[in-house]
């Protein structure tokens, strides 16, 4: 997909003259086909792009489209489509002060349509962005349970 936006950019396409709900749409298909990698490619490639990926509105509605495709939210309880069905936040990590993609308890993945990482029902290291920077910030683990 986004070899194809390559295409069109090459062509000198101009995206001010395409209805924003088009490209909206072309955008969103773009990051759940390639993933969280996407925004950042996106935002970096215009910025007509950047001003679409960056709105929370967008990235929400990347995430449902992403969560609907790995979950039948059917074969679960209302309670559990609404305590799962969430989303994420965009984080500093209090160590190395990265952005990271904060999930809540519940689903994980890389954005990828149908591609689920696996499911928490804890929040691991809460603030940081990985175990590494958990632990460089003198973090220890409570609780040794196996
Ligand atoms: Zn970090």
């Amino acid at each position: 997909m986004m070899y194809a936006l390559y295409i069109v950019m090459e062509g000198h396409f101009d995206f001010d003259e395409m209805p924003p709900e088009i490209l909206w749409c072309i955008l969103l298909t773009v990051v759940t086909e390639d993933g969280d990698g996407a925004f950042l490619r996106l935002s970096l490639t215009c910025k007509i792009f950047r001003g679409i990926v960056t709105k929370p509105s967008f990235r929400k509605q990347a995430h449902f489209i992403w969560l609907d495709s790995v979950i039948n939210w059917r074969a679960f309880s209302k309670g559990h489509k609404e305590q799962y069905r969430v989303p994420y936040t965009l984080t500093h990590c209090l160590h190395c002060g990265e952005v990271f993609k904060d999930n809540p308890p519940g689903y994980v993945g890389d954005g990828k349509r149908g591609v689920l990482q696996g499911f928490y029902c804890t929040k691991d290291f809460l603030g940081y962005c990985s175990m590494d920077c958990f632990l460089n910030d003198g973090g220890e683990f409570q609780n040794e349970e196996v």
